[in-house]
């Protein structure tokens, strides 16, 4: 390929500093591949659309080596939820759901305006010399079969950039998508939403939230927090056809609010202004393919869909998180291109599933028609009575409960208790010897795959040997990005390599106990589990994952 000498050259050019594209780039850095993030915006977005953070994602900003505890630090954590119907003269309640007991170290996930998210995730870029160049509009880009080429306009005109791959985070309209061809399939609904961010006092501690879902028979009011005292209501206003529309209003939104949410809303002076105020429509649709040759799709560019359950962003920084260890090892020749292609059947899959959810969420929110609403409210609550129903409703919101066992990177069959291939690696915690609590996703970095191999008591140097047999099935160059764990049930010698003691046994018995090593992911899903020095799982997954055996 041939470079003109003034054309900017990069690994991985990315459309838009949205939360999805610094993620991204956050994500490529880490495993050094440099990226390029070309935004329209001159300036940070200053209103908030995404509010909840699930644990997932903070998993995945731990990993990353974001400071999370100080970026949560403040922020409202998300404790339960209260679903009521209202019958037009009082509130029912209907459901409390408590998420206390989420499986992650970050509980359910904490409410943070958008701004802030996409600012901590501005300032981690800096901090890494990660380039993020402002008023830059991607124009076009190309696949040249050995690159991509991009124009990307500016203050002082067009420029040509180069770079191994690009990758589209340039949201609902993405200027990428239009260019790949590619189809936006799914609807719009002509229901309209309005949003008022209101200062409100529902009681208790500020820091916990408690999400309030209100289903009215003209349409359903949620109250979700912003930060501690402030509120963002949500409410459904009917259907809209045509030119048939209107600004929203304060008055508009409390007159709402008086009618559908009278005996939820807490008591005490009304809000006489709110911080945001706006209105929206839903679209449901997802890119027929994230991938076209070296061009891809990731976040609102790829999929949109209703707000229920504040799936969108956190769904758009795992696309991020499972593209950008794949992009960095075939740039770096460590595996084939057709590992590529696993992003697009492992995200769309996914992506596919919450749409539909969210799709099943809205309508079910809306009630319509009547006949079914009235069944709803009888059928919902005893359904929720179920604590595993209820356990997974909160790991599927949350997405800790998100899998790529039924992907192509998973067709191994060895299990780790209940862990297989596409698992998420779970919230286990070795308990060492002096009391002290190791949550074993702390051992998870982006920056390399993670070999663990564990013992019980009856088998002790059962986890040093299995490692020795999983390392050596490795190729070179995916060894050296891997770094190796012991797990023992006893406090006894390790070989050498690092170790920590399990003394309570809870996370090898969580394992299936005896001996035997797994393979996690960069982006923290398990790759492959090995017993007995048998290595044919993670031959396969090498095999599968196109991984270059050298
Ligand atoms: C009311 C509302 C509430 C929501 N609440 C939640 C929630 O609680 N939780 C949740 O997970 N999600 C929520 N979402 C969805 C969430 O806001 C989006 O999924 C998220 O912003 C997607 O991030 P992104 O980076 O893909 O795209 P965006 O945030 O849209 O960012 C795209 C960026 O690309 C830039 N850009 C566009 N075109 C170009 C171009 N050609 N060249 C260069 N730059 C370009 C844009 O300026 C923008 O900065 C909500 C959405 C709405 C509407």
């Amino acid at each position: 390929m041939r470079f003109s000498m003034d054309a900017l050259e990069t690994d991985v050019i990315i459309a838009g500093a949205g939360p999805v594209g610094l993620s991204l780039a956050l994500a490529l850095e880490s495993r050094g591949t440099r990226a390029i993030v070309f935004e329209s915006n001159t300036e940070p977005a200053t209103t908030s659309r995404a509010l909840a953070i699930w644990s997932r994602t903070w998993e995945h900003f731990e990993a990353l080596g974001l400071d999370v505890p100080a970026a949560t630090q403040g922020a409202v954590a998300v404790s339960g939820a209260r679903l009521y119907a209202h019958d037009g003269s009082s509130a029912r309640e209907l459901s409390e759901l408590s998420f206390d007991d989420a499986p992650s170290q970050h509980g359910m996930g904490v409410c943070m305006p958008q701004t802030e998210t996409e600012r901590m995730l501005l300032d981690a870029c800096a901090a890494r010399g990660i380039e993020i160049q402002r008023g830059r509009t991607l124009k076009s880009a190309f696949d040249r079969g050995d690159a991509t080429e991009c124009v990307i306009a500016g203050a002082h005109g067009d420029q040509l950039v180069r770079a191994a791959y690009t990758v589209g985070c340039d949201g609902a309209h993405s200027t990428i998508r239009h260019g790949m061809h590619v189809e936006f399939q799914g609807e719009g609904l002509q229901e309209r939403f309005v949003l008022a961010d209101l200062k409100l006092d529902f009681g208790g501690a500020p820091q916990q939230g408690v999400l309030r879902v209100i289903w009215h028979a003209e349409g359903v009011v949620a109250f979700i927090p912003v930060r501690a005292g402030i509120w963002r209501v949500f409410a459904s206003t009917g259907t809209v056809t045509g030119n048939n529309t209107r600004a929203v209003s304060l008055d508009e939104v409390m007159e709402i609010l008086a009618r559908r949410a009278h005996g939820v809303m807490p008591d005490g002076p009304l809000p006489t202004s709110a911080e945001w105020l706006s209105e929206f429509y839903v679209q449901e649709r997802v890119a027929s393919c994230f991938r076209e040759g070296r061009i891809f799709l990731a976040g609102d560019a790829a999929h949109v869909h209703s707000p229920v359950g504040g799936q969108g962003m956190n769904a758009g920084i795992e696309d991020a998180m499972n593209l950008a260890w794949k992009l960095d090892l075939v740039r770096r020749g460590s595996a084939r291109d057709e590992l590529l292609d696993t992003y697009d059947a492992e995200r769309r899959r996914a992506v596919e599933r919450i749409v539909r959810s969210t799709a099943v969420a809205l309508r079910l929110a809306l009630g319509k028609p009547r006949v079914l609403a009235r069944l709803r409210n009888w059928v919902v609550p005893f359904v929720l009575q179920s604590r595993g129903v209820r356990a997974r409703l909160r790991d599927s919101v949350s997405q800790l409960s998100l899998s790529y066992s039924r992907g192509p990177l998973a067709k191994a069959a060895a299990r780790a208790g209940k862990l297989r291939a596409g698992a998420r690696f779970p919230n286990l915690v070795a308990v060492d010897e002096t009391g002290v609590h190791c949550p074993l996703q702390s051992l998870l970095t982006y920056k390399r795959f993670l070999a663990l191999g564990w013992e019980d008591a009856q088998h002790v140097g059962g986890a040093f040997s299995s490692i020795q047999s999983m390392m050596t099935a490795l190729p070179e160059r995916l060894r050296s990005q891997t770094q190796s764990q012991l797990l023992s049930s006893t406090a006894q010698g390790s070989g050498g390599m690092s170790m920590l003691h399990d003394r309570s046994g809870g996370a090898v018995a969580a394992l299936g106990g005896g001996a035997g090593a797994l393979l996690v992911r960069p982006d923290g899903y398990v790759a492959a589990v090995s017993h007995d020095g048998d290595s044919s799982d993670v031959a396969r997954f090498l095999r599968d994952a196109s991984l270059v055996n050298a």
